[in-house]
């Protein structure tokens, strides 16, 4: 068995769609970054690489790849899985708690799940997402941006 964690950090941008999980939530703002930026994904992409030594995302999809432009994280998402699963591994769960004062993550936990534990290849079960403040302090905390940490187990 193996553990791995990813963290991951954007800056709200106007005139972007926020995207989290999979899942775009409707704000009035959304995340900076040459991907869809999706904070939750890239956390969990970092994790499931970190599991299995097979280095970072950042190496993985370099940001100054055009063919990486706007493309939706859970594309990079399954190409990791594919990786993992090609090493010989199963993953057995993933945790992600997500760091923001907005928006409220409980509504969207559901779908995120789904989206997450689908290109997982997962049981629901599988997957938590959980929401947390860092009751305003640091740059979460003065809405400049959002965080996300994950952890993952690979069998
Ligand atoms: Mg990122």
């Amino acid at each position: 068995m193996r553990t791995g964690i990813g963290v991951d950090a954007h800056m709200f941008t106007e005139g972007r769609p926020l995207v989290l999980g999979g899942v775009e939530i409707p704000a009035a703002r959304g995340l900076g970054g040459h991907s869809d930026a999706d904070v939750v994904v890239h956390a969990l992409m970092d994790a499931l690489l970190g599991a299995c030594g097979a280095g970072d995302i950042g190496t993985l999809f370099p940001d100054t790849d055009p063919a990486f432009a706007g493309i939706s994280s859970l594309v990079l998402l399954r190409r990791v899985v594919d990786m993992v699963s090609g090493m010989g591994y199963r993953i057995a769960n993933a945790d992600i708690s997500v760091v923001c004062e907005e928006p409220r993550v409980a509504p969207h936990r559901s779908e995120m799940r789904l989206k997450i534990s689908t290109a997982l290849g997962v049981n629901l079960e599988a997957v938590s997402v959980k929401g947390t403040t860092t009751e305003g302090m640091g740059f979460t905390g003065r809405g400049e941006g959002i965080a996300a940490i994950a952890t993952v187990l690979l069998e």
